[in-house]
């Protein structure tokens, strides 16, 4: 009997877009597991990344689930260290941003995107075994990463592209958290160009299996968006486990994120989110505003000063 493809459900754009959390929600439904970013997992496990701890709490090389994906692919005789050397090396030489439109076009175009797919592949696959889930949740979103998916084998990806306001963003940026740098509004919005750019070249190579989601949209009803996230991949059957905005959290295995992702229980996804209003100083808004145009007005937000006048980043 052949087996169904492994649906992988990658979300992409640029980070602080609130994808730890719906990976979290969707981590919940039964069949559902999510990695978090998966691109981190040897970087982070050789300790040079910017956390170490699976979701669990444990090192990643502790983690019943991580420590035996770690081993895979790893030639005999070279070390764990050594081969995260190497994984690393290949990720920045062939599935960065700037190659997505390069792995678009020619898929597995060089001996190092094979090299690379033939690491991933079986990965993947080995996750879905270890935990029996049939969707994984990749939050990575890197996108050479993302565009790279539809030529693993026995793999099939949904693109969910998750855009959120580049002043928000930059204000989330603008305080360090628990273990990630400050970054200024101006850095920030130029990844998010790029990010988003990258990411919006994906959904339209693959219109079919794709979806955009503003995250202002998700926290205003989070049930109806997570709802469209699960019929985009053929699960439309499962229940969202939100209540009143209220979401019971397991543990999970994630791969770096969000910090929150290492809390769990009762958590609540507030109805706003603008504390960047307030705290983002207005030269950092207007550079956000300036340098992320014109996708800043496509995905529908409107820079307005003074009164609100409508739009999700009035
Ligand atoms: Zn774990």
């Amino acid at each position: 009997m052949t087996r169904p493809p492994l649906k992988i459900l990658c979300i992409t754009g640029w980070c602080r877009n609130g994808s730890t959390i719906i990976g979290n929600i969707l981590n919940e439904l039964p069949g559902f597991f999510h990695v978090g970013e998966l691109h981190f997992l040897w970087k982070n496990a050789a300790g040079w990344g910017a956390n170490n701890l699976c979701g669990c709490g444990r090192p990643l090389i502790e983690c019943p689930i991580w420590s035996r994906i770690l081993p895979l692919g790893r030639p005999a005789g070279l070390s764990a260290e050594s081969f995260a050397e190497t994984v690393v090396a290949r990720q920045r030489a062939y599935v960065r941003t700037r190659h997505t439109w390069r792995v678009l076009r020619r898929g597995l175009y060089c001996a190092g995107t094979r090299e690379h797919a033939d690491l991933m592949t079986p990965v993947y696959h080995a996750i879905a075994e270890l935990t029996g889930a049939r969707v994984l949740v990749d939050t990575t979103k890197i996108p050479g990463e993302s565009a790279l998916l539809p030529h693993l084998a026995g793999i099939e990806p949904y693109y969910v592209h998750l855009v959120r306001d580049p002043r928000a963003v930059a204000g989330s940026w603008h305080q360090p958290k628990d273990y990630a740098y400050a970054m200024s509004s101006s850095k920030s919005t130029a990844y998010w160009y790029g990010f988003n750019l990258a990411a919006g070249a994906i959904t339209r190579r693959h219109p079919q299996r794709s979806m955009t989601v503003r995250y202002e949209d998700f926290i205003a009803d989070p049930a109806a968006i997570v709802a469209s996230m699960l019929r985009l991949c053929g699960a439309e059957s499962a229940v969202v486990p939100l209540r009143d905005r209220v979401i019971e959290l397991g543990v999970n295995h994630t791969v770096t994120g969000n910090p929150d992702r290492l809390r769990n229980g009762a958590t609540v996804i507030r109805d706003t989110d603008d504390s960047w209003k307030a705290n983002l100083p207005r030269p950092a808004k207007l550079a956000a505003a300036a340098l992320s145009w014109p996708l800043f007005w496509r995905y529908g937000y409107r820079y307005v000063t003074g009164r609100r006048l409508g739009g999700p980043g009035a």
